[in-house]
Order: C-alpha cells, then structure tokens, then sequence
C-alpha cells in the first residue's frame, strides 16, 4: 500500500511512529508492504529509479535518517510485516522485520 501526505490520519501515524521526534522526517509517501516479495519489489522498483529510500523496521533507532527519509524520498515502513510464527517442534521462531 503507498500512503501519501495527503492521506492525514494513517500518514501521521506512520510518520511520527517513532518515539522521538527526530525521526519524524515526512517521506515524499510512506510504502508498507505485507511481505518480503513486495518489499523486496519495491526496494528493486526504487533502487533501479534511483530514488532515495529508507527502510524501518521496528523504528527504534533515534538518528533521524536512519529508518526515516525527508521529503526526497520514500519511506518504506514495515508495519505490515509483523508474523510471529513457532514451528511444530517449537525450535524455531520466525519474526517479521517490523516486529517491535
Ligand atoms: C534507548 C535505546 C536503547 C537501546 N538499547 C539497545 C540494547 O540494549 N541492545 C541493542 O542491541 N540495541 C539497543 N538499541 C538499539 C536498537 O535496538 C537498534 O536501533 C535497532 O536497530 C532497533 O531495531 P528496529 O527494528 O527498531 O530498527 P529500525 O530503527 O527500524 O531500523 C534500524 C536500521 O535498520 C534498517 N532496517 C530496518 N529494517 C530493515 C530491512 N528489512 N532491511 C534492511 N534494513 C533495514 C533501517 O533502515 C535502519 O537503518 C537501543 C536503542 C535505543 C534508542
């Protein structure tokens, strides 16, 4: 989904999802892809248009332009990429990116 200033609640939301306000840089719009192949999409589609991006997972990191991008670029949150999944023999835990 691409999310644009325009879009007021969930724009603001994702954007100043950061717990520190130097991390809120407003993105020319905001990517949330729902899974590796569509982050993995966009990255491509981007890179190969060298547009500036950033990549956030769970927002944690304070410096402002590490998991956020001013206006020049996009912002790709992964908000949407948060499964938590144990497997039958409960070895292995599998955690998305955007888990916090
Ligand atoms: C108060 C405080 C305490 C902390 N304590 C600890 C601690 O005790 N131990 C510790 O290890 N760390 C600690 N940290 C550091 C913090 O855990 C790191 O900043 C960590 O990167 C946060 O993870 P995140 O998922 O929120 O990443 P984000 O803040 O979202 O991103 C961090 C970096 O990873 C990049 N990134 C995110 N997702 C992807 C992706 N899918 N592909 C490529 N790049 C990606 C971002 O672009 C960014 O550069 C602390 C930070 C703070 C502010």
């Amino acid at each position: 989904m691409t999310i644009l200033p325009s879009e007021n609640d969930d724009y603001r939301d994702l954007n100043e999802f950061s717990w520190t306000r130097e991390g809120w840089l407003g993105s020319a719009c905001i990517l949330t892809p729902s899974g590796a192949e569509e982050l993995s999409s966009a990255v491509k589609t981007l890179v190969e248009r060298k547009t500036p991006l950033e990549i956030r997972g769970g927002g944690h990191m304070p410096i402002g332009d590490a998991a956020n991008i001013n206006s020049t670029g996009v912002l790709i949150a992964s908000s949407k990429m948060r499964l938590k999944e144990l497997s039958e023999d409960l070895q292995t835990l599998t955690v998305g990116v955007g888990s916090s």
